[in-house]
């Protein structure tokens, strides 16, 4: 199966999301959900909910682009260095312990934190 990356706004329209999508109306959603898995542990896109993602630069630019998911992972190495780069150019350690780019740290009541620890550390 193929799979592509669309553009998508978020609801309230305040960041920008991909969905991954089959391309041929495959029904088979593991090579989705793997295609999914991967770009998140790179670091590339970030769960949201309702399936929407976060989508850093390197993806965005990889929009409209349609891979087999066999191309999906020969993307890794090449994603996972953008992804390196990216982090130590701009990357904030924040008071929960993560690392995230800078553009993701939010203030929380007990410090600074990734958006995965937001609710923990808003307690
Ligand atoms: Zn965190």
């Amino acid at each position: 199966m193929e799979i592509k990356l669309g553009q998508r706004h978020s609801e309230d329209g305040g960041f920008n999301c991909v969905m991954i999508e089959s391309v041929d109306g495959s029904t088979d959603w593991q090579d989705i959900v793997k295609a999914r898995r991967l770009l998140v542990s790179w670091g590339m896109i970030r769960e949201i909910g309702g399936g929407y993602s976060d989508v850093r630069a390197v993806v965005i630019r990889r929009l409209g682009m349609e891979f087999t998911s066999e191309q999906v992972n020969d993307l890794g190495d090449e994603l996972k260095r953008e992804a390196q780069a990216h982090r130590t150019r701009d990357s904030v350690r924040c008071d929960c312990g993560h690392t995230v780019s800078r553009s993701h740290v939010m203030s929380a009541s007990l410090g600074t934190s990734c958006p995965d620890c937001y609710d923990r550390m808003s307690n």
